[in-house]
């Protein structure tokens, strides 16, 4: 009965035209609408639970990847109320065998459609929303963020049960996607993940529970907003992510592995440091180090961070704990910290950083510079840790 409905939008071909191969190469949209007035906001489909369904049972929340879910048009006519927000248009991504085996040929995929279809100067839509498996929904989700080069919403969202279970959650997490993605109270904020009724900050957000529908937190920045009745409700005003970077993408012609690879190691007792090494024998580009604490290291991590340092190799210290944060040295060393930035989200900011040519001293800056000038930068702190002030 959509099909009545169907309108088409051609977006002008030649703008933002990129040397990238897509998945895809179609960028015209074809939206599904019953009134079309309203704002228009487009899904990027990779997958997850959110469209899968179970074999087993109406509460088989466990074991449902082999039953055959809902399409994304499928699932826009089951919450048919969408249309009365929104008008749709679908682009798929295909992400077999589940988002744990995904990499950033999915991300660099998918903010090349978003910057194509959102922030050409023609646009005409509102805002976006991505369909994703939740086990690694914050990887592509950060990915995008940053990437991502124009003010409308880019929210993230999927389900934590199959759309066959007795309550899904994707289907109430699908509605209020759009719906935050088709209201301008949703701009100027940076990427979003929608989910379990709150919206959180893609740049802070995690999947803090294996098995429940309210897995994804900022724990340490909180919850942006919260929907009542289906809309979105901010608790602040639009606000960035502090040290939030853009990075353009477009250099990167070699979607499969054209971004530098960044390996994560864990910290722990007994670390064996030459894993590091092995990393970069592999042919890592930059390390990510989850260190106990405050991103405390070993004193053999410690020093082969310093050594591969001196052979041009970074490596990012993230706290360990659940939230928190490693604290940069006084004095820039060659351990550099992530401030509030995530294991995940580190190594996709440091691909980045690299892909875009930043030297040590701007992988640093990057990372540092926020949390470096809050605490070192006040006239106490700086009398205090460098017994002058240099200011
Ligand atoms: N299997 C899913 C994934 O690909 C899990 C989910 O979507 O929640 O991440």
């Amino acid at each position: 009965m959509l099909s009545q409905f169907i309108l088409t939008a051609a977006l002008a071909a030649g703008a933002l035209a990129s040397p990238v191969e897509y998945i895809g190469s179609d960028w015209d949209l074809e939206w599904i609408s019953k009134n079309d007035s309203l704002p228009k906001v487009v899904i990027y489909s990779t997958g997850g639970t959110i469209l899968s369904a179970s074999n087993y049972s109406s509460l088989d929340n466990v074991k449902y990847g082999s039953g055959v879910g809902p399409t994304p048009q499928e699932l826009i006519a089951n919450v048919s109320e969408v249309l009365d927000v929104a008008q749709l248009a679908v682009v798929k991504f295909p992400a077999p065998g589940g988002s744990a085996g995904i990499n950033s040929t999915l991300y660099l995929n998918v903010t090349q459609y978003a910057n194509r279809h959102l922030c050409s100067e023609d646009s005409d839509i509102a805002g976006a929303i991505m369909f994703h498996g939740t086990n690694t929904l914050e990887e592509t989700a950060f990915g995008v963020d940053l990437t991502f080069n124009c003010s409308k919403p880019f929210i993230a969202t999927g389900a934590m049960r199959p759309d066959t279970y007795v309550s899904p959650d994707g289907r109430s997490n699908f509605y209020q996607a759009v719906a935050a993605a088709a209201s301008p109270s949703s701009r100027d904020r940076g990427g979003l993940i929608v989910f379990n009724d709150r919206i959180t900050s893609i740049f802070y957000s995690t999947k803090t529970n294996a098995n429940t529908p309210d897995t994804f937190k900022a724990l340490e920045q909180g919850n942006l907003g919260a929907f009542l009745a289906g809309q979105p409700f901010y608790f602040f005003g639009p606000a960035y992510p502090t040290g939030r970077p853009y990075f353009d993408v477009s250099n990167v012609t070699n979607l499969t592995d054209g971004l530098p690879a960044i390996i994560i190691v864990y910290g722990h007792q007994g670390f064996d440091a030459s894993l590091m090494y092995a990393a970069v024998a592999n042919g890592a580009k930059g390390l990510v180090i989850l260190g106990p604490g405050a991103a405390a290291v070993s004193p053999s991590a410690l020093a082969a961070a310093k050594d591969l340092y001196s052979q041009g190799i970074p490596t990012i210290a993230v706290a360990r704990p659940v939230t928190g944060t490693g604290v940069p040295d006084p004095t820039p060393a060659s351990l550099i910290y992530s401030s509030y930035v995530g294991a995940d989200q580190a190594r996709i900011m440091l691909q980045l950083a690299l892909n875009a040519g930043y030297d040590l001293d701007e992988i640093r800056d990057l990372f540092e510079s926020p949390l470096r000038n809050a605490i070192f930068g006040p006239a106490v702190n700086q009398l205090a840790y460098y017994g002058t002030t240099y200011i």
